[in-house]
């Protein structure tokens, strides 16, 4: 991982699309900060396309999408985007999304994990999700990693797919992901090709791992410094700040860049 004062205008010649996570990477302490909004718009303002991809909820994609300066939302990790054509707001579903979303399947992890796992609990934005079950070990209670590994390992009993963020276990069925999500957004519905020039990733942590993989311009915020050592694919960059501050120096930089 170089410094992000490292990356020089012509890594940025082809740069259209911003990609970043939410949670810990643009806040801090679960709250998004005046300099994280502040650095959204800037990057939007300077002609970036602005595009949060994040495990949360179908009802929170909505809202950011009506309401931060952002061109679309990919959410519930990679089984949606949220975007608008004209004034009229549409939702696109991967493909992979099975028909019948929150299935009992679904309902006899969740009780497997309760019943496994003490004192996880299903998470307090699952009412607004409608493709995935996500168990809480770290936002409203704390627990750790060993638990969250605990209730992933429940969920692949059960043939589900399951991915731990800083904060809870997303568990769903369906083979899709985030970034797969991003690339077919970008190619089939946007129609771009050469994603690698044009995608530049924010994040945090061993979830954003795949797309640190595939894109050759990405930036860990300060944050991820301490999951170094167990990744394999590491961020091209990384910043001085954690979360939403080292967002917003990272911005900072791109728009004065973009700008020559
Ligand atoms: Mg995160």
């Amino acid at each position: 991982m170089k410094p992000i004062s490292a990356i020089t205008a012509s890594d940025l010649k082809q740069l259209r699309y911003i990609l970043h996570d939410i949670d810990d990477t643009i806040t801090n302490d679960g709250k998004l900060l005046p300099e994280s909004y502040a650095a959204l718009w800037e990057l939007s303002r300077a002609g970036f396309k602005v595009i949060p991809v994040t495990g949360r909820p179908a009802g929170w994609c909505d809202m950011i999408l009506r309401q931060w300066p952002v061109d679309a939302v990919i959410g519930e990790n990679g089984a949606f985007v949220d975007y608008f054509e004209g004034d009229t707001k549409k939702r696109f579903f991967h493909p992979a999304v099975p028909k019948e979303r929150l299935s009992e399947k679904l309902n006899e992890i969740k009780e497997a994990c309760l019943k496994e796992v003490p004192g996880c609990r299903v998470s307090k934005d699952q009412s607004y999700r409608i493709c995935d079950l996500a168990i809480d070990f770290n936002e409203d209670v704390h627990l750790g990693l060993e638990a969250a590994e605990e209730i992933r390992a429940i969920a692949e009993r059960f043939g589900a797919v399951a991915k731990v963020s800083s904060i809870h276990v997303n568990i769903w069925f369906g083979d899709y992901t985030k970034v797969g999500m991003a690339e077919l957004f970008l190619r089939q519905q946007l129609g771009e090709d050469r994603l690698e020039d044009k995608v530049l990733f924010f994040g945090d942590s061993p979830n954003d791992e795949p797309m640190f993989a595939r894109f050759p311009l990405t930036v860990g915020v300060a944050n991820i410094r301490p999951f170094a050592e167990s990744l394999s694919h590491l961020p091209a960059f990384v910043t001085e700040g954690e979360g939403g501050f080292g967002f917003a120096e990272a911005a900072k930089l791109l728009t004065r860049l973009k700008k020559g």
